[in-house]
C-alpha cells in the first residue's frame, strides 16, 4: 500500500524531503502543507531580493511539486485549518519542516522600544512576507545600528545603503524600495560582539560591501590583525583569510563621492537600548575576546541612532502538539525522528545554522527513516485531507493555483525585475478570482 507523508513547510528542508522521498522509488505519495499561499520559505521570504542567484534553487523544487505523486496544499495552517492529531489520523508519517521563523531576543533593556526590530521581522519586511508588511519601521533616522556580524546583518545592512539602482533588478517590496529610497540614511553600524576574526559572514557577502555605489564599508585598520592565529578547520583558516584580506582593501576605498557609511565594528555588546517608547541610541560595551568568548571590559559607550536591527540569529517556535527544547529552540527529537509518526527537518530539527544544501542531508535521513519504520502505507492521505478543508471551507492555494500567483507577479514586473511580489494572502488569492 502506498505510504502518504505530509510535509508541513515548503522551504528548502521541506523541499529536500520530497525530493528524497521520491527519489527512494518506492510506493509514496507527499503532499507538502504551506501556511502561505507561496511556497520556497526563506528562498521567497529570507534570501535577500538582490541575490536573485542564489533564489534559482527555487527552479529544482518547481519541479519536485510538479512530480507525480506530489501535492501542494498553499495557504493551509496547522493548528488553526487542521490539527496535527487530524493529520496522523490521515498520514503514515508527518516531517515537520518550518524552519525558526522567529527572532532570537537580546535580553537587554529597551529592546521593546519602536524602532528596534528583529532581522526575521525586518527581512520579511523587505521581502514582501505578508506577516511584515505592516511592519512599517520609521527610517527618517540618519543611523541604524545592526547587532551581530552574520550573513543577515550583512543583507540588511545591505539593502538599506543600496541605491535604486541597484535594487532595480530586484524583487524588493514596492513598500520598502520606496521607504528606503526616501530615507535618510546616511550611516549603518553593523556591530559584532567578537573580532574580525570571528565574524560569521561569508566573503562573497563580505566583499559586495566594498563594490556598492553609494556606500563605503568603514574599518578600523587597529583592529584587524596581520594574520589569522587560531585553532580552527582548513576551510574556516582559509575563509578567515579571505575576511581579513577583504577588510584590508576596504581601508583602501576611497570614500569620495558616497553619501552612506556602513561600519564594520567589532569587540563590543549591547547592553541597553537607549530612548522613551522610540528608539534614541543604543548603549555598548567594549569586549575582548578570551577563548573564543566575548567577555565585557566595563568600559561603555553609546550610538545614537533610530533604529535597531538585531540579527542575531533565528529561533524556532513550539510547534503544537510536539514536545518542545526550549532551551535550544528545536523540537525534541532523536536524529529527527520526534516519535508517533513524526519526523524534524531542517532549521526545527538542528538550529538557525548553515546555507540552503545544508537542508538537503536532513530530507535525505528522514526519507530513508520513513521507510525504514513504516513498510506498509495505512492512512488515505491527500483525498482525505482535501475533502476536510473542502468541508471546512478553507481556500486551499494548489500548485496550478500558486503558477497564477507567480505569473501574475511576474507579468506585473517593473522592467529588469523578475518579480512585483503581493505583500499580503488577501491580495494573493485575489489574483485567482
Ligand atoms: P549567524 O551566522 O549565527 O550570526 C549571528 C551573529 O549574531 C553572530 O555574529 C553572533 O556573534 C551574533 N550574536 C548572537 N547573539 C548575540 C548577542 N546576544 N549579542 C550580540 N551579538 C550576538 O546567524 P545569521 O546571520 O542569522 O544567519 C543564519 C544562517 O543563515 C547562517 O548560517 C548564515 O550563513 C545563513 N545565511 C546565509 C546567507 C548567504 O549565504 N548569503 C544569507 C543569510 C543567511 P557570535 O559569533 O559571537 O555568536
Amino acid at each position: 500500500m502506498t505510504i502518504n507523508v505530509a510535509v508541513i513547510g515548503s522551504g528548502p528542508s521541506g523541499f529536500y524531503t520530497v525530493e528524497a522521498l521520491k527519489k527512494t522509488g518506492q510506493d509514496v505519495r507527499v503532499d507538502l502543507i504551506e501556511r502561505l499561499p507561496t511556497p520556497f520559505g526563506l528562498i521567497r521570504g529570507g534570501v535577500a531580493p538582490d541575490h536573485q542567484t542564489t533564489k534559482k534553487v527555487a527552479r529544482v523544487y518547481e519541479k519536485t511539486a510538479q512530480a507525480d505523486g506530489v501535492g501542494y496544499f498553499g495557504n493551509v495552517e496547522v493548528g488553526r485549518d487542521v490539527s496535527l492529531e487530524e493529520l496522523k489520523d490521515m498520514y503514515d508519517a508527518i516531517v515537520l519542516a518550518v524552519g525558526a521563523p522567529r527572532d532570537r531576543k537580546l535580553g537587554i533593556p529597551g529592546e521593546d522600544k519602536t524602532g528596534v526590530f528583529g532581522s526575521a521581522d525586518f527581512v520579511g519586511w523587505y521581502n514582501g512576507h505578508p506577516d511584515f508588511t505592516e511592519l512599517k519601521p520609521d527610517l527618517s533616522t540618519e543611523t541604524v545600528v545592526v547587532i551581530g556580524n552574520g550573513n543577515v546583518a550583512i543583507d540588511a545592512a545591505r539593502v538599506l545603503v543600496k541605491t535604486e539602482a541597484e535594487m532595480a533588478e530586484t524583487d524588493i517590496a514596492e513598500h520598502a524600495a520606496a521607504a528606503i529610497k526616501a530615507s535618510a540614511i546616511k550611516d549603518v553600524y553593523m556591530v559584532g560582539r567578537r573580532g574580525p576574526i570571528e565574524a560569521k559572514f561569508t566573503n562573497v557577502e563580505l566583499r559586495e560591501m566594498g563594490k556598492l555605489e553609494n556606500s563605503v564599508p568603514v574599518v578600523d585598520a587597529g583592529v584587524l590583525p596581520d594574520s589569522v592565529e587560531g585553532e580552527w578547520s582548513d576551510r574556516d583558516q582559509r575563509l578567515k583569510e579571505r575576511n581579513l584580506a577583504t577588510m584590508k582593501e576596504f581601508l583602501e576605498i576611497d570614500p569620495a563621492g558616497k553619501e552612506k557609511r556602513v561600519h564594520f565594528s567589532f569587540y563590543a555588546k549591547p547592553v541597553e537600548i537607549l530612548g522613551g517608547e522610540t528608539v534614541e541610541g543604543i548603549r555598548m560595551e567594549r569586549t575582548r575576546v578570551e577563548d573564543g568568548r566575548s567577555v565585557g571590559t566595563g568600559e561603555f559607550f553609546d550610538i545614537a541612532c533610530g533604529l535597531v536591527i538585531p540579527a542575531i540569529g533565528y529561533y524556532s517556535e513550539p510547534f503544537p502538539g510536539v514536545p518542545f527544547d526550549d532551551a535550544k529552540g528545536i523540537v525534541l527529537h532523536e536524529d529527527g525522528r520526534v516519535g508517533d509518526g513524526v519526523y524534524a527537518v531542517g532549521w526545527i530539527k538542528r538550529g538557525p545554522t548553515g546555507v540552503i544544501g545544508s537542508n538537503k542531508p536532513d530530507g535525505e535521513t528522514a526519507a530513508t527513516q520513513i521507510l525504514e519504520d513504516i513498510s506498509q502505507g495505512s492512512k488515505p492521505g491527500h483525498e482525505a485531507l482535501a475533502a476536510l478543508l473542502v468541508e471546512r471551507n478553507v481556500r486551499v492555494v494548489d500548485y496550478a493555483d500558486w503558477k497564477k500567483i507567480d505569473e501574475a507577479e511576474a507579468s506585473s514586473a517593473r522592467a529588469g525585475a523578475p518579480r512585483r511580489k503581493f505583500v499580503t494572502v488577501e491580495d494573493m488569492v485575489k489574483a485567482l478570482d
